[in-house]
């Protein structure tokens, strides 16, 4: 039987450090801030952003919340963007996805200043997560690498197979297992006998978005399951990829759906904005 691996816990005692470094740094007259902005309507995407806002205030954030129409225009957007860009109470700036179609994504997100890039989704960004040299790492798979952290769980060495190879979750952590030292492997909708592969696993990072895809089956004896997955099962309650009653009995450690990555996606949200505020001090000093 598994232990499991409890996100919220962890999520705590990582905001309980944010809040402390916040107030250091309130001493030297710096408030971290975050401007969330949201185009249109998405209810999904506002219960998101409401958290970020209350998790925000509970870690004693300075935050804007900008709501804009579904038929805002690319201009209107854009220029929102620089001007928080050149807000020194804004430290990070996260506009929420998926945004409206006939909004450009890429443009959109090209627009945020590298440096208040909170969700990491910056070209600039990515780029400097390759190359190992980041000042903000992508909150999700951020997340995932602190709950192992938090866990006594180090990747050194082992095998660590990422089921999915989305930017925002399996490419990028696929990446930090790397620079973890782990060996590590990503599958995709195209792999062959993906079963297989997840069986190798010492380590399993599922995130495709499928309701209890991954069965017990599908891994090995006393193997690490970081369920990433988000879904509604068919009687429409919140679950995960993974199937938690087949793959608790063979695991060692595994995250639940809900309590396990998704609180730590947000907080990891908060230790970027804490970091960017530092970054705009070192700035500040040169
Ligand atoms: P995407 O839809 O962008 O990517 C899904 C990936 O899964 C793709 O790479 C796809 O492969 C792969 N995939 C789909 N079906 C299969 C299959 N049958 N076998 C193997 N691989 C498959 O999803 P995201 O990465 O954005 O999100 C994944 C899940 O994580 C969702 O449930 C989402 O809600 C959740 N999520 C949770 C977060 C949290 O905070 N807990 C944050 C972000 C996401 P291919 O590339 O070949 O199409």
């Amino acid at each position: 039987m598994a232990k499991i691996i409890d996100g919220k816990s962890i999520a705590q005692q990582v905001r309980g450090e944010i809040r402390a470094e916040v107030q250091k740094l309130e001493a030297e007259g710096v408030r971290p801030g975050l401007a969330v902005v949201i185009v249109g309507e998405d209810s999904a995407s506002k219960v998101y952003v409401r958290n970020k806002i209350k998790a925000c205030a509970e870690v004693g954030f300075y935050s804007e919340n900008y709501e804009l129409p579904e038929d805002t225009g690319e201009e209107e957007l854009l220029a929102l963007i620089e001007k928080l860009n050149g807000d020194p109470a804004i430290h990070g700036i996260l506009v929420q996805l998926p945004l409206p179609r006939h909004l450009d994504e890429h443009k959109v997100i090209a627009a945020i200043h590298p440096q208040k890039d909170v969700d990491a989704f910056h070209v600039q960004n990515v780029g400097k997560i390759m190359l190992g040299q980041y000042d903000f790492l992508p909150c999700t798979p951020a997340g995932v690498m602190k709950l192992l952290e938090y866990s006594g769980i180090d990747p050194a060495g082992k095998d660590c197979v990422v089921v999915g190879r989305s930017n925002i979750v399996g490419k990028p952590q696929a990446m930090l297992l790397l620079h973890a030292n782990g060996t590590v492997q990503i599958c995709h909708s195209r792999t062959r006998d993906l079963a297989q592969k997840t069986a190798a696993a010492d380590i399993l990072v599922v995130a495709i978005g499928k309701p209890k895809f991954i069965t017990g089956d599908m891994i090995r004896e006393g193997a690490v399951v970081i369920d990433v997955g988000m879904n509604r099962d068919e009687n429409g309650k919140l679950c995960g990829d993974v199937d938690f009653a087949s793959c608790f009995e063979k695991a060692s450690y595994i995250t639940p759906v809900p309590g396990g990555v998704g609180p730590m996606t947000i907080t990891m949200l908060l230790k970027n904005t804490l970091s960017a505020a530092k970054l705009s001090m070192k700035q500040d000093e040169k």
